[in-house]
Order: structure tokens, then sequence, then C-alpha cells
């Protein structure tokens, strides 16, 4: 019972999506694969480990039980009728035959096990193994040898694939692997597909999936939250759930952090991507790209940080005043930036930023991103489009 209340009592309430499975599941209808997607930190992975417990309970009625032993099985990951698949990065050369974890080093082996420990205890909490470029065409041959035998327990085989669009990395050859099972499905199996980039999937696999769209959750939601489960005070919930920009896991984030050293990192990171000297790009570079190897959720945590300053800037600079900021406690360094860029186009570098997360997620080359991105930040402040000829 313990583990039911951390479990699923941390997930946020999407009401109007566990209404639509629950109404799927009590008409016998599951679908044999789904697709749930929409921005990050929106409970996707949550709500796919949920309703593969449910599919599972032995007791359950529109919600898993959380007593029974398949759902205790359940969060913690560990039970026989799931598999989950994540990205995973390829430390040693395997041959084609061999099962996936061969790929992992000692080290990184035994952190997954621990992400995965995390992840049952916490929904939001994310498996990301450094260097996880990519779903490896391994991990869909390791499927593909048990998928079709027997099932030992009975209830119905989940397998779960998170971050699915990196099974289109490299040649995408795991997404063909895959789509042949999909094509034909064994029976009392469910696939539950997560991503926050559903347009990096090819259309043959998304078309056999139900599709399932998680909407960003709205502030007071996130502020009753952060209020009950991590005992923040209201004025502080609010600024949190504020930041969070419907992203749970930017709160999560937040919330362990001083909020004064978040400001002042925003400032930095906007003025070294603003200076015309080479030493304030030069540490926007560095800064990057190492964060980005060590922990890449933090650095799209900074693009997004930056973005909040651009979009403010630009209301600022277009309502004079009257817009609802995000960084009210920066108003007065913002009303300064725009000054100093009368000619800014704040619209196309927030885009910038946008496409640069979205480059990163698709594993182009680091360095070069990066530098684009400053070009253009630079370009696009002084009022240049730039020209791409
Ligand atoms: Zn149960």
């Amino acid at each position: 019972m313990a583990e039911k209340i951390v479990m699923f009592n941390r997930l946020v309430e999407q009401e109007r999506i566990w209404r639509r499975i629950i109404s799927s599941y009590k008409r016998n209808r599951v679908a044999s694969a789904y697709l749930f997607y929409g921005p990050a930190g929106t409970g996707k992975e949550g709500y796919a480990i949920k309703f593969a417990t449910l599919l599972n309970c032995q007791k359950g009625d529109a919600e898993p039980c959380g007593d029974c032993l398949s759902c205790k099985k359940f969060y913690s990951l560990q039970h026989p009728n799931l598999t989950l698949i994540v990205p995973l990065p390829k430390d040693k050369d395997i041959t084609k035959n061999d099962s996936v974890v061969k790929a992992l080093s000692d080290k990184n082996l035994k952190l997954l096990t621990e992400l995965m420990g995390k992840k049952g205890r916490n929904p939001y909490s994310k498996i990301n193994l450094p260097r996880a470029n990519r779903i490896l065409i391994n991990s869909i041959r390791d499927l593909r040898k048990t998928i079709f035998l027997k099932m030992i327990e009975s209830g119905r085989k989940v397998i779960l694939i998170f971050d699915a669009h990196k099974l289109s990395s490299q040649q995408g050859e795991a997404g063909n692997a895959l789509l042949k099972i999909l094509e034909e499905p064994p029976e009392d199996t469910t696939f539950i597909l997560t991503t926050d980039f559903p347009d990096q999937l090819p259309e043959t696999i998304r078309s056999r999936c139900q599709s399932l769209y998680f909407p960003p959750l709205p502030d007071q939601v996130l502020t009753e939250y952060f209020q009950e489960v991590h005992q923040k005070t209201e004025n502080e919930a609010l600024l949190i759930s504020h930041l969070s920009q419907g992203n749970i896991r930017t709160g999560l984030n937040l919330i362990t952090k001083d909020m004064n050293e978040i400001f002042e990192l925003l400032e930095s990171l906007i003025d070294w991507v603003s200076e015309e000297s080479e030493s304030g790009w030069r540490r926007f570079l560095v800064n990057g790209s190492s964060l980005y190897r060590s922990n890449p959720q933090e650095f799209a945590f900074q693009l997004q940080l930056m973005s909040y300053w651009f979009r403010d800037a630009m209301f600022l600079a277009k309502l004079n005043g009257k817009a609802q900021l995000i960084l009210t406690d920066r108003k007065e360094k913002l009303a300064e930036y725009i000054t100093r860029f009368p000619n800014a186009k704040y619209p196309e570098i927030i885009d910038q930023l946008e496409t640069c997360v979205d480059s990163l997620s698709r594993n182009y080359n680091l360095n070069l991103v990066l530098m684009n991105l400053l070009l253009d930040i630079q370009n696009l402040l002084h009022g240049r489009l730039r020209n791409y000829a």
C-alpha cells in the first residue's frame, strides 16, 4: 500500500485522458498499440505505467488496486508481462543476436537498474543514460524473441517504449523492426509508445497506434501539486508552477533549486548570447556542450529559460508593459534589454531556440547546432534575418 501512495498519488491528474482509457478498458476494447504524445512533463510515461498496471491488476476496476501482487510487481517495473524499452548507449560492440544488455558497460547497467527503481517511485523521473541517443535494434530483437511465447502469468503483455521518436535514429532500423511486429501483433498484447516529438516517428508506425494527446498541465493544478506533495508555500508554489509552463518535470527541477541562482544563471546566458564579444560566445558554447553531455535535460531547461526571456521581451516591446510576464521579477532588466535591441525579431529567436531543442533530440552535431543558434540569435537581435542561401 505504501507503494501505491508513492507511485500514483504523485501522478497529477490528466482526467480526460484517463477517462478515455478506462472507457475502452471497460468495454474490452483495449487497442494493440497506443501512442501517448504531447509536450514534456505531462505524465505520458507515468500514465503508460499506470495503464499497464491496470491491465494486469487482479482486482482493479477503474484504477489499479495497488495492493495485489501484480500491481506491486508493476510498480517496481519487474512484472514478467512487462517489457520496457528505452534509448540506450552502445558502450560495447555487440553482434546481431546479442541481448541488448551486452551493449552496456557495467557502470551503465548499474545506473539503468537504479533509474528504473527511481522511476517506480517517481513517475516523472526519466530513465536517461548518458549518450543514449537511440533505441537499439537489439532491444527490438530481444522483444521479438519473447513476445510470441506463451505467457507465464495471466493478464496482458505490455510493451512500453519511452522516447519512441528515438526509434528513428540512425537508419531507423529499430523502427522498421518494430513496425513488422505491429503489423501482426500477438494476442493479448498492448504496446504503449510515448514521445514528446511525434513528428519524428514514421507515419507507418503512428498509423498503427491509437493516439492520445497529453496537454500541458494547468498552472493551478501544478500549484496544488507543489503545495501538497512537496510542501511548498503558496507563493513558492505559484512561482514554480508559473515558470514550469505546464511541464511538471521543469517544476520538479526547480523545487530543488535556489530561485535567485536560477535568475542569475538566466541573466548570464542572455548576456553571453547578446554580447558582441567572442568571450561571451565561447562561454555559451562551452557551457552548452559540456552541460549537454552530462545532463541533456538541464541544458534543455536552460534553453527553455532563455525562451521565456525572449518571450517576455517580445510582449514587453509589443504591448508596452501591459503583458502578463513569466519572469515578473525581471521586468526592469527586460525593459532595459528591449531598448538595447529596438529591431530584434523575438518570435524568430524563440523559434530558433525551439528548433535547437528539436535538433538536439535528433542527435545532430552538438557544436554545430549551438554555433548556429548563436549566430541566429545575434543576427535576429539586430533585426537581420540570416541568409541561408
Ligand atoms: Zn492490483
